[in-house]
């Protein structure tokens, strides 16, 4: 009998490099399970009367040195409530920049305001300087937004706003726990706006919150985010603001409650890992770390690096086939040009431009081990090297 034919693999194909396996998140406290248990119990997973909202609100509020905090469903939803309790008159203009999540933005024109787009400096931060630049006799308020955990330096741009009578609200979305000096992000503003979705330093899936020391705002918000419905007043309903339904769930707040002790550590693991990385890929070729705005130590929602624009899509390709996981560009394009109802809106915006065209996003976390790290920066570097030359 003939022996079967056993055709020799061929020679020419390059040896394939078995993707990197990291450690992934677990986001959720050991004792979210014990929470979600104990709030079905009770037979009522509404945040109304609910022991894990009040919990949640009063105990982020205190993390972040606060006086009030409001649970929402969402971050949008909290931006929303926000940018509602602020009560600006429909056409008002606000400065915010154009990289960032679309739930800054869509608040705003939901509510009849008008964005208007300041660009960002090497940091990725508004400054004050570009900021007074847009402001009109039209400007109501200024939102800043902590971009990938780095912190805009919100006390003079606080200053700013003051000089010229305007609102500041902050998007903290990417920046929980988070100091500038002896005070937390989310407090310089009026209000301060954080997410619990997925991704977030603190997350229960979805979810988002509002700190402010104004009691007045405070109270708007609350009627805000559930119908407008004063259910203090006795007797009939009465529903002395308009709103929309944007309360939390009690299983939400059962896991964020959990959470919360752990989250300084999640931030400082964060710092650690990325100076890690900022170590290894400082001397790569091409490669150019961020630096994040030097007012305070960023909190790394994620860890950005730049290459050279014509290599940024071939970077990212390669890294996600070697199972790094990575964003080339974060947005892509300035956010007004990601939203179909901001498709008219031109501004000039070349620093942001240039910073997305480079701009790579390593989705980093707290559970990311030094290994990892080790890996990441190894598979970055390889390309790197076998890249160098062609931008
Ligand atoms: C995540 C995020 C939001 C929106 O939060 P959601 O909870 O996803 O609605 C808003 N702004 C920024 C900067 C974000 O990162």
């Amino acid at each position: 009998m003939p022996a079967p034919h056993h055709p020799t693999p061929p020679q020419t194909t390059p040896p394939q490099t078995t993707p990197l396996h990291l450690t992934p998140r677990r986001p959720f406290a050991p004792e979210a399970l014990d929470n979600c248990a104990a709030a079905l119990a009770t037979g009522s997973l509404s945040s109304i009367n609910g022991r894990f909202t009040a919990e949640l609100e009063t105990g982020f509020a205190a993390l972040h040195g606060a006086r009030h905090g409001i649970a929402t469903s969402s971050g949008t939803a909290a931006i929303h409530t926000a940018i509602a309790a602020l009560d600006l008159p429909p056409g008002t203009e606000v400065v915010l920049p154009p990289i960032t999540d679309a739930g800054s933005v869509t608040p705003l024109l939901v509510q009849g305001l008008v964005p208007v787009f300041c660009d960002v400096d090497d940091h990725l931060a508004m400054t004050p300087e570009a900021i007074e630049a847009v402001i009109t006799p039209r400007t109501g308020a200024i939102m800043v937004v902590h971009l990938f955990g780095g912190v805009s330096d919100v006390r003079a741009i606080r200053a700013l706003a003051d000089l010229h009578g305007l609102k500041l609200v902050e998007d903290c979305a990417q920046a929980h726990a988070t100091q500038l000096g002896e005070f937390h992000v989310g407090t310089f503003g009026d209000i301060g706006m954080f997410s619990l979705q997925q991704s977030k330093h603190l997350t229960s899936g979805d979810g988002g919150l509002c700190l402010t020391n104004d009691d007045a705002l405070a109270a708007r918000m609350r009627l805000f985010r559930d119908k407008g419905w004063d259910r203090s007043a006795t007797g009939a309903r009465s529903y002395p603001v308009l709103g929309l339904n944007y309360r939390i769930t009690e299983l939400q707040s059962a896991v964020a409650v959990a959470g919360l002790p752990g989250l300084p550590a999640v931030v400082a693991r964060r710092r650690q890992a990325a100076a890690r990385l900022d170590a290894a890929l400082s001397t790569m070729p091409g490669i150019t770390t961020w630096s994040p705005p030097p007012a305070a130590e960023a909190s790394y929602w994620c860890y950005p690096f730049f290459v050279p624009a014509a290599l940024r899509d071939e970077f990212g390709r390669r890294l996600l086939a070697a199972g790094v996981p990575v964003t080339p560009g974060y947005i892509g394009a300035p956010i007004f040009e990601c939203l179909v109802a901001t498709a008219d809106i031109h501004a000039p915006v070349p620093h942001t431009r240039d910073a997305l065209s480079r701009l790579i996003v390593f989705w980093l976390h707290e559970h990311h081990t030094d290994d990892d790290l080790d890996a990441v920066a190894g598979a970055i570097g390889a390309i790197a090297r076998d890249l160098e030359g062609q931008a």
